[in-house]
């Protein structure tokens, strides 16, 4: 069994067999633990290990990186970056062992995203990769996947009442 997703940039076109062994829920923990592997090609997967692994030793991110990040994810790249310098990103877990990440736009908006299906509510996700299928990802996706590369993800705690709320609502109660 296979699952077709279409190359970065190429809406329409070319697109990268992925078979079902590699699309499953648990095949590869990104930086931090954080499921990728279902929802990601190979290369951006490799792309954020590498920022990972260098920002660990150097507390930078390298130009050539960058420039590939760019180069698999498209525009979203710089603004998400943004995003992660500003600590916009927090990840809320409860004692139930549920988690998500929240990330605060640019105009202050809350945005509730759930990596473990590769989800943001925002219209960019909803239009650029739910329905036209040309992106891989927003920028929050993308601020929530380097900041837990980077290791700069604020830590909140939720009770299990607040965990349900918002993954019933995608809000704050
Ligand atoms: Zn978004």
């Amino acid at each position: 069994m296979y699952f077709i997703l279409k190359e970065p940039h190429q809406a329409g076109s070319g697109h990268i067999l992925l078979p079902r062994q590699f699309c499953g829920s648990d095949y590869f923990l990104g930086p931090k633990g954080l499921k990728m592997g279902s929802f990601l090609p190979a290369v951006a997967e490799q792309l954020l290990a590498d920022i990972q692994r260098t920002y660990e030793d150097t507390a930078h991110i390298p130009d050539d990186l960058l420039i590939a990040l760019t180069f698999v994810l498209g525009s979203c790249v710089l603004p998400a970056l943004d995003l992660v310098d500003r600590r916009s990103v927090s990840r809320l877990s409860s004692p139930s062992g549920r988690s998500v990440f929240q990330v605060v736009g640019g105009s202050g908006r809350v945005y509730t995203c759930l990596t473990s299906c590769h989800f943001c509510p925002c219209p960019s996700f909803a239009y650029a990769v739910l329905h036209r299928g040309g992106a891989l990802m927003c920028k929050h996706l993308l601020a929530v996947y380097l900041s837990q590369a980077m290791g700069v993800t604020q830590q909140d705690a939720v009770t299990d009442q607040h965990m349900t709320a918002l993954l019933s609502r995608g809000t704050l109660p």
